[in-house]
Parts: C-alpha cells; sequence; structure tokens
C-alpha cells in the first residue's frame, strides 16, 4: 500500500492550495486503507466524503505533496471523530450499587473482560466488586466466570443451577445491596449471531436491572459485521459504551471507526490480550494510526508544519528584533492566537487567568472578533499591509465595507496595531526588552 501511495503522492507534487482533484486521488487510497482495515464500507464511504468537503481549499505546507497533507487531515480528522467529545471518561459508578451489563456477541470477551474491569476498579479505585455470569446457555460459563473472580480477587454471585437470566439478574441487585458492594458486574449470554430470543433476554435483564451502563464488547478484529452488531445493540438495548478486544491481533481495528461512528457512543476500553491486566482506556491517535497505516507520512507532514513555523516564528523574531512590526505581522499573530484555542484558550491555559478570559469575552474579545480582524488585514494591499499609514478615509471605509463591518472596527484595529508597532520599535531601537518593559512601567 505504502508503495502504491508513493507513487500517487509522486505525481503530485506542488505546492499552494489542495484542489479537488488533489483530494480526491489522495482519498481513494485512503479509502482503500480504510477498507483494508476493515472499516465497514458505508462508514468509510461517509467518513471520505466529509473529509473531501473540508480538505480542498487548504493549505500545503512546504515540503510534503498534496497527498501527504490530505492523509494528515484525514488522520487529525480520524482521531477527532474517534475520541469525541470527551465523554469516554470513568465508569459511571456513584450511587452504590451500580450495575454494569456486559452485552455482545459470544466470543467476543464478555467474560474476560467482566473480569479485566473487576480488577481494575478494583485495584485503582477500592472499589467492592461482585460478578455474576447469567449465561445460561453454556454450563461451563459460570464456573469460567466464578475461577476469574477468585484469580483477580472479587467476589462472584453463587451459582444456582436452574434460574433464568432475569432471576439471577434479580439475585444479583440484591445480594449488591445487601454485601454492601460498589459494583456489580451483570454478564451476559452471547450467540454466534444476533436473535431475537437474545435480545428478549438481555432486553428483560436491562428492565430489571436498571443499569447505569451498558457496554457493548466487540472483537476487534470484527470487519464489516460491526455495523450490523453496534446497530443492532445499540437499537434494542441502548449501550453507554464499547470495549473492543482482540486489539492485539493483527487486525487494524477498523471496527472501531465504525463503531463510533454507527453509534455515536464512545470506546472506553481495549482488550489487549488474554491475561487480566491486558485492558487499557481507549486512545483515539494510536487507534487512528492504526487504521489509517500511515503514520510515516503523518509523522512527516508533522515535522514539517512544526519546520515551517519555526521559520515563520524565526522570521518574526528578526523582524521584531529590527522594531518592525507591520499588519502582516499582526495577522499572523492572531491567526496563531486562534490556532492556540482563541483569547479564551490561550487564557484558560495559564494557571489563574480565568477569571480574565470570562471578561474578555464579555468585552466582546473572542474568536470571532479575532477572525474579523483577520478578515479586515486580508482585505488590504500589499502596500497598505506593509504601511497602514497609507490607508487614506476612502480606502478605510471599502476595506471595511468588503470585509462586512463598520468602519469603527477598522479604526480600533489600526489603533491597536500602532500602540504594538511602537512598542516594537521602543523595543528593537532602544535596547529591547528590558528597556521597553522600563517605559511602560
Ligand atoms: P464471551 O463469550 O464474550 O464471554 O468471550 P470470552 O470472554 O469467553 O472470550 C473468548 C476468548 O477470547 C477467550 O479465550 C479469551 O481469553 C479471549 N480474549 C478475550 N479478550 C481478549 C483480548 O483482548 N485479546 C486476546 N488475544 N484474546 C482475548
Ligand atoms: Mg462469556
Amino acid at each position: 500500500l505504502s508503495e502504491r501511495l508513493g507513487s500517487v503522492f509522486d505525481r503530485l507534487t506542488k505546492q499552494g492550495a489542495l484542489t479537488d482533484d488533489d483530494v480526491a486521488t489522495a482519498l481513494r487510497e485512503v479509502r482503500v486503507a480504510f477498507l483494508e482495515a476493515d472499516v465497514s464500507l458505508a462508514v468509510a464511504r461517509d467518513f471520505v466524503a466529509k473529509v473531501q468537503a473540508k480538505a480542498s481549499g487548504q493549505q500545503v505546507t512546504k515540503s510534503v505533496t498534496p497527498g501527504q497533507q490530505v492523509v494528515k487531515i484525514v488522520h487529525d480528522e480520524l482521531i477527532k471523530v474517534l475520541a469525541g467529545e470527551g465523554e469516554a471518561d470513568a465508569l459511571k459508578i456513584d450511587n452504590p450499587p451500580a450495575t454494569i451489563l456486559m452485552v455482545g456477541l459470544q466470543g467476543s470477551g464478555k467474560t474476560t473482560t467482566t473480569a479485566k474491569l473487576a480488577k481494575r476498579l478494583k485495584e485503582r479505585m477500592g472499589k467492592r466488586v461482585l460478578i455474576a455470569s447469567l449465561d445460561t446457555n453454556r454450563p461451563a460459563a459460570m464456573e469460567q466466570l466464578a475461577i476469574l473472580a477468585t484469580q483477580v480477587g472479587v467476589d462472584s454471585l453463587p451459582i444456582v443451577k436452574g434460574q433464568t437470566a432475569v432471576q439471577i439478574a434479580k439475585r444479583a441487585k440484591t445480594q449488591a445491596a445487601m454485601g454492601g458492594y460498589d459494583v456489580v458486574f451483570l454478564d451476559t449470554a452471547g450467540r454466534l449471531h444476533i436473535d431475537q430470543v437474545l435480545m428478549d433476554e438481555i432486553q428483560a435483564v436491562r428492565d430489571i436491572a436498571e443499569p447505569r451502563e451498558t457496554l457493548l464488547v466487540v472483537d476487534g478484529l470484527t470487519g464489516q459485521d460491526a455495523v450490523n452488531v453496534a446497530t443492532e445493540f445499540d437499537g434494542k438495548v441502548g449501550i453507554s459504551g464499547v470495549v473492543l478486544t482482540r486489539m492485539d491481533g493483527d487486525g487494524r481495528g477498523g471496527a472501531a471507526l465504525s463503531m463510533r461512528a454507527v453509534t455515536g457512543k464512545p470506546i472506553r476500553f481495549v482488550g489487549l490480550g488474554e491475561k487480566m491486566d491486558a485492558l487499557e482506556t481507549f486512545e483515539a491517535e494510536r487507534v487512528a494510526g492504526r487504521i489509517l497505516g500511515m503514520g510515516d507520512i503523518v509523522a512527516l507532514v508533522e515535522k514539517a508544519q512544526e519546520t515551517f513555523e519555526a521559520e515563520a516564528a524565526e522570521r518574526m523574531a528578526k523582524r521584531f528584533a529590527k522594531g518592525l512590526f507591520n499588519m502582516n505581522d499582526l495577522r499572523s499573530q492572531l491567526e496563531q492566537m486562534l490556532k492556540m484555542g482563541g483569547m479564551q484558550g490561550l487564557m484558560g491555559m495559564m494557571p489563574g487567568m480565568g477569571k480574565m478570559a470570562k471578561q474578555a469575552e464579555s468585552a466582546g474579545f473572542d474568536d470571532t472578533m479575532l477572525r474579523r480582524q483577520i478578515a479586515l488585514i486580508s482585505s488590504m494591499t500589499k502596500k497598505e499591509r506593509a504601511n497602514p499609514a497609507l490607508l487614506a478615509a476612502s480606502r478605510k471605509k471599502r476595506i471595511a465595507k468588503g470585509a462586512g463591518l463598520e468602519v469603527q472596527e477598522l479604526n480600533r484595529l489600526l489603533k491597536q496595531h500602532k500602540q504594538m508597532a511602537d512598542m516594537m520599535k521602543k523595543m528593537g531601537k532602544g535596547g529591547g526588552m528590558k528597556q521597553a518593559i522600563k517605559q511602560m512601567i
């Protein structure tokens, strides 16, 4: 695949903005990569279409090809989709006893994951955990869970032969409440394929158990079937998250994207082996890299972007040292601020600045304002940007109108620029930073 990509990208070496053609050509290869990673066809198609709309017109970083740039855009978008809004947090286990229902197809790793999670909650959070097997289909299943419970040092619900899943669920809840447990796991039976009997049973259990979390356990090596599994379980039972098992295997984990795209539910954990501590919280970046399988290209583009930014910063530092600060410099600064999450983002990163960020917001100093100011500067000619003193009143009006804003806003921007330019001049000529700070106080 890398070879094929290489040749495609060689043909695409030029600078500037990404054209529709660049994007389409590169995305064709990305789609192949997705399918090879077992992302479901519909999800791959959908994802690629979204990126297509986003990527066209974006700038290509110096020293990378358009194709490589598209791969980086895909990679970033993939991380965004996989990570969601940061809801993949800890399991909801307040208000003890909290019930966690484990569902999924047979052999997906429900029983193993139940024991792994129980171990994790016990060891990392000091929780008292009870685990119960509701698998009445396979005689050995209940013993399997009891053995694992002993192994990880948590209690399991005593086995009573002849009870239905619903009866066991009721007994587990009672036992959890009476025994003072923090968490009770219900490990349900699976089938090789989804069927009505299975769904009816899980629904009945769910209604009795009132789980705080319903985790769908999915084999990470599952390919196209992942979407059906996700749709069925989420539609019929309602899930709160996904655990992907067998991510220690050779599979590229495309099921992760399918799951996320179809259910919109967060992937909570990944299973990385048969051992009881082979469980980790989900990391979007790692899984994204694996699905796309183009880590080299992503690293290359990131390096190029860093170099480019470092060069730009150095150029600017040199200009500032000479006391130079024109409208282009201001625009770069504003763009940099936007990229770092705007005013709020910048201040939020600094301790104790939360209040100031709020004040700035109420004073109307936000991303919208940054964007407007950038638009204003972009409406100027090259000459005007180099020397804003050239701007006559009529030009000012035209520029403001071009950006869809009032001329007062432009005046404010010019004043702001003048203040900064004056400061730069003082720093440049009058002996640098120390001198400038002295003059400010
Ligand atoms: P269940 O039918 O859904 O309860 O599945 P089990 O928990 O019994 O797991 C079926 C098999 O998969 C067992 O042999 C497990 O050891 C194995 N297994 C579960 N999770 C993982 C994992 O993350 N990696 C690997 N390699 N094997 C796993
Ligand atoms: Mg099982």
